[in-house]
């Protein structure tokens, strides 16, 4: 009897639902995939067809191409989360919520900054090291279990072989790294604590936009950094008191400093509610994003000196 699994590829496969941004075309083939040798089939069906291979996670962090992704999409639906004692392992396609859940139910501290983050993976959390109000993933990362497109073959990470920084990972260097696994260490707390942070950091939260986003499309800026590259401004920011753990937030500057709340290309605009958002403000293309990024990180450079780099993630691009 063959152990070949059935596969559900499917063709032409639009992306935008799939994303929080709803914006970009289709995925010439598109796979959800549950276990571990659905992914080794969809694998060998995209080298055998000489496509590449892009992931999806919750699409929460996602500006996807205008004319789609040519290859294979796979999207991770590997969504278990188990608890063991201290340490909870999640399926890189589980919710970050579902993590939260699980854990605030079981009094394990460690993951109440992610409450109120929309529709985001493990896996996609891991790669970006995501993170808010000071605290970020690897913290709790004991080990990662990766797919290696390159040698074929599932193999795990410790933290430190992750090269964890801020916002950053050997995921974002490696592109034949899938994360497929991940495990945390969290610590054990009262859940009343533990449901009170969470309530805490949901007040914390700015309101969300009320139209589709990806989150902070910059990432925020080391009080080093903007010292470095304009002295006077780092000053001022220092002065009116906005410098939070060494770091700057990007909205700040695009809204208080460069004055850019609610400029608006296409469809495309700053929010009004957060200058680190991008909104679409209905039918928005992925070029308007794209050209509203090249205007906002032009005025940085040339009033400022400064240069934003994105948080966003461009597929297909
Ligand atoms: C309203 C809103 C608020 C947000 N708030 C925050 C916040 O506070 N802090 C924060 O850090 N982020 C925030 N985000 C951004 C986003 O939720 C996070 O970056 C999140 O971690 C992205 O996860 P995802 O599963 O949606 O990844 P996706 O957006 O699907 O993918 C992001 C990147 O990771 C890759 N990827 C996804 N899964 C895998 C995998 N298993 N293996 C390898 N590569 C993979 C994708 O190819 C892509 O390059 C916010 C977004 C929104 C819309």
């Amino acid at each position: 009897m063959s152990s070949s699994v059935q596969l559900k590829i499917r063709k032409n496969i639009p992306l935008a639902p799939l994303t929080t941004f709803k914006i970009g075309g289709s995925a010439k083939f598109f796979i959800e995939v549950k276990t571990k040798s659905e992914l080794k089939e969809a694998i060998a069906f995209a080298k055998k067809n000489k496509e590449n291979i892009y992931i999806i996670g919750g699409g929460s962090n996602l500006l996807v191409n205008d004319s789609g992704v040519n290859g294979l999409v796979i999207k991770l639906s590997n969504n278990s989360v188990k608890i063991s004692k201290n340490a909870l392992s999640a399926g890189a396609g589980a919710k970050l919520a579902d993590a939260l859940k699980a854990a605030a139910e079981k009094g394990l501290a460690g993951l109440e900054w992610t409450a109120g983050i929309p529709r985001a993976t493990i896996g996609g959390a891991v790669r970006g090291n995501a993170g808010a109000f000071g605290k970020s993933m690897d913290e709790n990362v004991n080990n990662v279990e990766i797919y290696d497109l390159k040698k074929n073959k599932f193999i795990k990470l410790t933290r430190a072989e992750c090269r964890f920084k801020y916002r950053e990972s050997i995921f974002k260097e490696k592109e034949d790294y899938l994360i497929w696994e991940v495990k945390l260490e969290l610590k054990k707390d009262l859940p009343e604590k533990i449901k009170n942070r969470i309530m805490d950091n949901l007040k914390l939260r700015k309101s969300t936009p009320g139209f589709p986003s990806a989150g902070s499309v910059f990432k925020n800026l080391s009080l080093a950094e903007i010292k470095k590259a304009n002295p006077e401004l780092a000053e001022k920011l220092i002065q009116t008191g906005v410098v939070k753990r060494g770091a700057v937030g990007a909205g700040l500057i695009i809204d208080k400093t460069l004055d850019l709340k609610g400029k608006t290309i296409g469809k495309a605009k700053i929010s009004e509610e957060h200058g680190n958002f991008i909104v679409n403000t209905g039918g928005a293309s992925a070029d308007d994003v794209v050209t509203l990024i090249s205007y906002i990180k032009q005025q940085a450079r040339d009033n400022l000196g400064i240069e934003l780099q994105e948080e966003i993630q461009y597929l297909g691009f």
